[in-house]
């Protein structure tokens, strides 16, 4: 039984997409990403939901007040169920960090997701998109049947300006400014887990169901 919550950091590119994935597949774990409740809440036409619409179309990012309370309904609505979740994007600041911890929220662990810089640049390098169907592959793991063509509408496939290596590095440069102070703070607690995420997924996984699985 999955006794634990988790909370993912790592790079863009580390995995945790697919990790979490994997994660759900394999016990009754939830992923709680704020993205996806932020379109639901448009969806539905929520007070929240109009509110955060008119923020995205503004071009503007969703405050932190918001982003907290909606990952707080959430929380508090996936524990009535019992139920055991991971977060993914969340937080991404200490102030959000202090206010999960403002929650009595404790039973957690901090996955973190540790992967080389050319492992990530390699990975990213491998993906093509579909600028018509919006598909993305990728040369190792899911390859078009028909590359440098789209296997569903025969679009010629391109690589997203941002995957390209000078822009990864970016990207990587950026996350690691804006998420060191994260796992230092989660250092301090006692509750980060580092992973390294330069090998097989099933040998991630497995590391992973070791620390949440009583
Ligand atoms: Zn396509």
């Amino acid at each position: 039984m999955v006794n634990k919550n988790i909370i993912f950091l790592g790079m863009p590119g580390s995995g945790k997409g697919t990790v979490s994935a994997n994660l759900e597949k394999k016990t009754n774990i939830v992923q709680i990403s704020t993205g996806d409740i932020f379109r639901e809440e448009i969806k539905n036409k929520t007070k929240l939901g109009i509110e955060i619409q008119k923020i995205v179309e503004s071009g503007s990012y969703v405050p932190d007040n918001i982003t907290n309370e909606i990952v707080k309904n959430k929380i508090f609505a996936l524990e009535k169920e019992n139920k055991k979740f991971i977060l993914d994007g969340f937080p991404r600041t200490i102030h959000q960090a202090q206010f999960l911890d403002g929650l009595n929220f404790n039973n957690y662990v901090v996955i973190y997701l540790s992967i080389d810089a050319d492992v990530v640049i390699k990975r990213l390098s491998e993906r093509f998109f579909c600028p018509k169907c919006k598909r993305t592959y990728n040369l190792s793991s899911f390859r078009s049947k028909k590359h440098p063509y789209c296997e569903i509408d025969e679009t010629q496939l391109i690589q997203r300006a941002d995957d390209q290596p000078e822009a990864v590095k970016k990207r990587l440069d950026v996350y690691e400014n804006q998420t060191k102070p994260l796992i230092d703070f989660y250092k301090d607690k006692n509750k980060l887990f580092t992973i390294d995420s330069n090998r097989n997924i099933d040998l991630i996984i497995k590391d992973i169901l070791d620390i949440i699985i009583d």
